[in-house]
């Protein structure tokens, strides 16, 4: 099995391991290139994409300077994809009613009123240089005349697509890549986050082991590993991680771990595929006004921080139970402003996960904005470092009065307007429609809910997006936990969490699919870039990088998210199809998991685990402890 990071655009043919051997012809190359075909569209825009390249000129070339030439005449190539369907939000900002300029809608002749009612924008043309990797032109034509092969110009190869659907290559704004794939040893027996925690404090001694000496790999190294392949496979361009282990402070030998393997591999992906990895280190918020604690952790943090590339480590908090007993508004006001001072005196983003529970009293967030815009005393304040403020979950907003959505809103839009700072929300609908409202849930992260008594969720989880994006904030989704304790399902694909946002929150008919593509498009490199100049990545735009995916099976939303898995994709970077990626088999993963993680003793005890613990030791209190003496132990 290849490493991602072993995959190389040039293809070579003399490699025998890879099926084809020198010679190998036309035959070969199928057992190469198409291990895991299901549709004839996918064959046939792969074998039209495969005279791209060196593929044929290579296998010809018989020494090394020959092959020298072929390769500088291959790096010329100009690739033209006709007949594209693209969604309206990756082509202009819909948000705004914003098509390209007139002149040069006139000559592409692509504009909103173009688009069908699923927001797809039929018969688009795109031409890529694929030596550089950038989209040199993108334009319109007849759905039915598109698509004619022909040689246009010297080295240009069009590449009929037949109406599937483009999208750009996604952003996936909110993971946790330490603990990804534990569920298979341990499972959350209730699903509820107070098991979700004892889990993860029982198996988190696991993520230093070792379990094959030949290669040596840590156990969260081999996990992230995987995870990291099959998100490639679905087509990610940027993902965003949280670094769990780095809160442990009692464990400095995993906490410099995962910033060692985080930075390898961030380093990795960004020099082989031009992927970007983010990282986020988080303290249990109330962590932030112990300056014993918080000085090292965020020196520490900061320290694994890029300035240079921008953007690589932010500052973040769990957040808990904010206005009822644990932490109360104005706590948590001082608490926000200590971690937003840290933040800017190290010039750090921040991401935080914030009222994820199910409380309709609980509401950080409120106290999170009015600390960031001002001083107690009513006076604006700006933390001019923090240029990404990003609000991670915010679920029980949606049980909020209208007034204090209002609020809300009121307060992320001057933060917009009258800071450097830009606001964005991230939902995340697959871990949060399994854990909110859920038996099970304690008092410690919400509202009681016996876990012997039946209880069928009544609401969903997801934060009132629709009133938040039409407001002009910025909205994304992220995938968040999969297969871990968190959440027993999902797999890193961008796609599936799009359509899991569209169900969730209704997004369909308001107004379409092609409009809320930008989720993990264009408003993920939002909420996830800052600083310039930006990467021109998550539209399909003339000068933006030419990383998108064909998605052969679907020809439309409903084609899209009708069948149960739309596995099959094509995936540019940096201009090239890269047809031999496949998705990673867990069986690879069946040595991590198969010693159980023995967690029962601590889910039916009489102790209530705390969110946002450190430690095992550090995190266990009474069950039927007072909230307001627990907050004193934290
Ligand atoms: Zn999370």
């Amino acid at each position: 099995m290849r490493d991602y990071y072993d995959y190389d655009y040039d293809y070579d043919y003399d490699d025998t391991t890879k099926g084809g051997g020198k010679g190998g012809g036309k035959e070969a190359s199928k057992v190469l290139f198409f291990p895991s075909l299901s549709s004839k569209r996918r064959e046939r825009l792969a074998s039209r994409l495969m005279t791209l390249g060196s593929l044929v000129l290579k296998k010809n070339a018989t020494n090394a300077e020959e092959k020298e030439d072929l390769w500088e005449e291959t790096r010329t190539n100009v690739l033209s994809l006709r007949r594209v369907r693209v969604p309206t939000s990756a082509l202009f900002d819909a948000a705004n009613n914003e098509s390209f300029g007139e002149e040069e809608e006139e000559k592409n002749n692509i504009c909103l009123s173009a688009a069908n009612e699923g927001g797809l924008v039929s018969g688009c043309a795109i031409k890529i240089d694929a030596r550089n990797g950038v989209i040199l032109d993108v334009w319109r034509e007849s759905e039915d005349d598109g698509g004619k092969e022909k040689e246009e110009e010297k080295n240009e190869l069009v590449v009929d697509c037949e109406n599937c659907l483009l999208f750009p290559c996604f952003l996936d704004a909110h993971t946790h890549l330490i603990k990804t794939h534990t569920v298979e040893r341990c499972r959350n027996p209730t699903g509820s986050i107070p098991d979700a925690l004892g889990c993860e404090l029982a198996d988190q001694p696991r993520w230093m082991d070792v379990q094959d000496e030949r290669t040596m790999k840590t156990d969260f190294e081999r996990r992230f590993d995987f995870a990291v392949r099959s998100a490639l496979y679905y087509g990610a361009i940027g993902i965003r991680t949280h670094l769990d282990g780095t809160n442990n402070l009692e464990n400095k030998i995993l906490r410099d771990k995962v910033f060692e393997v985080f930075a390898r591999k961030r380093n990795e992906l960004l020099e082989t595929r031009g992927v970007y990895l983010q990282g986020v280190c988080n303290l249990f918020l109330p962590l932030w006004s112990e300056p014993g604690i918080a000085d090292e952790f965020a020196k520490v943090a900061a320290a694994n921080n890029d300035n240079e590339g921008g953007d690589s480590v932010l500052l973040g908090a769990y957040c808990g139970v904010v206005g009822r007993g644990e932490t109360n508004n104005d706590q948590a006001r001082k608490h926000f402003r200590n971690l937003f001072s840290y933040a800017n005196k190290y010039a750090m983003n921040i991401d935080v996960h914030i009222d994820e529970t199910n409380d309709p009293n609980c509401c950080a967030v409120l106290s999170c904005l009015e600390a960031f815009l001002n001083d107690d005393d009513g006076n604006l304040r700006t933390f001019k470092n923090i240029r990404s403020l990003s609000l991670s979950h915010v679920c029980s907003l949606s049980l909020q009065s209208k007034a204090t959505i209002d609020r809300v809103i009121e307060l992320a839009k001057k933060i917009d307007k009258k800071t450097s700072t830009r606001v964005s929300f991230i939902v995340n609908p697959l871990t949060n429609l399994g854990l909110q409202d859920r038996r099970g849930t304690t008092d410690g992260v919400g509202v009681l809910i016996d876990k012997n008594i039946p209880h069928t969720p009544r609401w969903r989880g997801i934060a009132p997006i629709q009133e938040l994006e039409s407001a002009g904030i910025n909205v994304c989704t992220g995938t968040d936990n999969v297969r871990d304790y968190w959440n027993p399902y999902a797999d890193y694909d961008g796609i599936a969490t799009l359509k899991a946002t569209f169900e969730v929150a209704q997004l369909n008919t308001v107004p379409n699919e092609g409009y809320w593509t930008k989720l993990i498009a264009a408003n993920s490199a939002k909420a996830m870039f800052t600083k310039l100049p930006t990467p021109k990545i998550g539209l399909i735009r003339k000068g933006y990088r030419a990383d998108f995916i064909l998605l052969p099976q679907a020809r439309s939303f409903y084609e899209l998210f009708s069948r149960p898995s739309q596995h099959e994709r094509i995936v540019f970077r940096k201009g090239r199809p890269t047809l031999d990626c496949v998705l990673p088999d867990f069986s690879e993963l069946d040595e991590t998991v198969a010693v159980r993680t023995d967690a029962a003793p601590f889910l039916d005890g009489d102790v209530e685990i705390k969110r946002g613990a450190t430690s095992l030791a550090s995190s266990f209190s009474k069950r039927k402890n007072r909230p307001e003496e627990e907050a004193a132990e934290v």
